[in-house]
């Protein structure tokens, strides 16, 4: 089963996609993303998926298999892998097979004398006599996401040529930009009716993700008084010297470095300006709505506090919604989350549950109504050059995948999309 998912494996991450966060503004942000989304689109194409698409609107490159079980109401569901690699060197990725890992130190480059010990990354023990493929050390691999998608991919194939297996209608989408933060956050999910999805995005073996924070950005821009400092007493207000009094307001215990779990926190993310006027950004996260709300209203009032110190407001503030927590649509419908939990443990995989200190693909999905937990990929060491996968990882990812494609067949359809 997924005889071809190492090939595939090998051929995406050979492909360089590397987005461009200077680029934020291309759909996508890098030529060679589109032209590997070209290539997919065909790919999916011959392998039988039917309503195969690429979105020059958004980047996506959407597809579906049919339900074969038409007089059944079987909900619509989808499967979802970032085509993208994060912001390190991928040119000429030169992937490595070792069949039969022996749990020893791996040589990833002779010439460069490159090596990915197991005393530095004691999980490789985890991975003896299976086949571990990994970079040649001047690159990343791109297993992050090219696994999830192989592993998706590979399902589809076997849906494809198995057509006595029932299932109903499966989508899968694949897109650009993840790693620089834009992902499916231009997804047009208007295209996609499914009633639940999963981003296949997760780390190692058994991840399974619902839970992100809620996130939004504050931009805050102090406007000075600026006259020559020999002439400036009373007169001259310092929008830098402004801008810092502000970040004390910041709790201590409430930012990134300083917390952990389910402790939401403010990040001064960047801060540029000069005499004349100052532009801060701050990055709010919390798991809880409510005390998500809490912050970004929080914010505002230590601008209205500090606004009265001046004869005039000179603090603007306007603060951006980003992207949600999952969480908050699966307490409403459970459905996804407790059919991967069944097919984790249907496949013999223990989940390890923990609360995102981030978003995925999933959150943005969250924004849009798509309840879209995050299923593991079985990669490590993602975005360097330590980056690996298994074969055997993969499929079970892929049999993840397919264990939810035929339990979600005794779920009721919820939304008649
Ligand atoms: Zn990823």
């Amino acid at each position: 089963m997924y005889s071809t998912i190492l090939e595939r494996f090998i051929r995406y991450a050979r492909f360089n996609t590397r987005s461009n966060p200077a680029n934020k503004h291309m759909i996508p942000s890098s030529p060679e993303q589109v032209e590997f989304a070209l290539k997919l689109e065909n790919e999916l194409n011959l392998l039988g998926l039917e309503e195969v698409f690429y979105d020059e609107r958004d980047g996506f490159v959407t597809a579906k298999v049919s339900s074969n079980q038409p007089d059944e109401d079987i909900p619509a569901i989808g499967f979802m892998a970032h085509i993208d690699t994060a912001d390190f060197p991928s040119e000429n990725v030169n992937p490595q097979v070792h069949y039969n890992y022996d749990g020893k130190d791996v040589v990833l480059n002779k010439e460069l004398d490159i090596v990915m010990t197991v005393k530095e990354f004691p999980n490789l023990k985890d991975y003896v006599g299976e086949t571990l493929v990994t970079t040649d050390g001047t690159t990343l691999l791109g297993a992050d996401c090219k696994a999830g998608m192989a592993s998706i991919v590979e399902v589809m194939k076997h849906l494809i040529e198995n057509p006595e297996i029932p299932h109903g209608d499966i989508w899968v989408a694949f897109g650009p930009d993840e790693e620089i933060g834009i992902g499916a956050s231009r997804f047009i999910a208007e295209k996609w009716p499914v009633e639940f999805a999963y981003t296949v995005d997760g780390g190692r073996t058994g991840q399974l993700d619902y839970e992100t924070f809620n996130a939004a950005q504050a931009v805050l821009t102090f406007t000075g008084t600026s006259v020559h400092p020999g002439a400036a007493k009373d007169v001259m207000v310092n929008p830098l010297a402004e801008a810092a009094k502000f970040y004390q307001k910041i709790p201590a215990n409430e930012t990134p470095e300083t917390t952990s779990g389910y402790e939401g926190y403010y990040m001064l993310g960047g801060q540029t300006g000069d005499l004349n006027s100052v532009t801060a950004i701050y990055n709010i996260r919390d798991h809880d709505f409510d005390k998500f709300e809490e912050r970004k209203a929080q914010i505002k009032e230590w601008v209205d506090e500090q606004n009265a110190t001046y004869a005039y407001p000179r603090i603007s503030c306007v603060i951006t919604n980003q992207y949600a927590n999952m969480g908050n649509i699966i307490k409403n419908d459970s459905r996804s989350f407790d059919l991967a939990k069944q097919a984790y443990a249907a496949v013999g995989v223990t989940p390890r549950i923990n609360p995102m200190r981030g978003g995925t693909d999933g959150s943005h999905l969250a924004f849009k109504g798509i309840a879209t937990p995050n299923l593991f990929k079985g990669s490590e060491n993602s975005h360097g050059q330590y980056e690996f996968v298994t074969v055997e990882r993969m499929k079970l990812a892929s049999d993840v995948i397919l264990s939810i494609i035929e339990l979600v067949q005794d779920q009721p359809v919820v939304y008649h999309i």
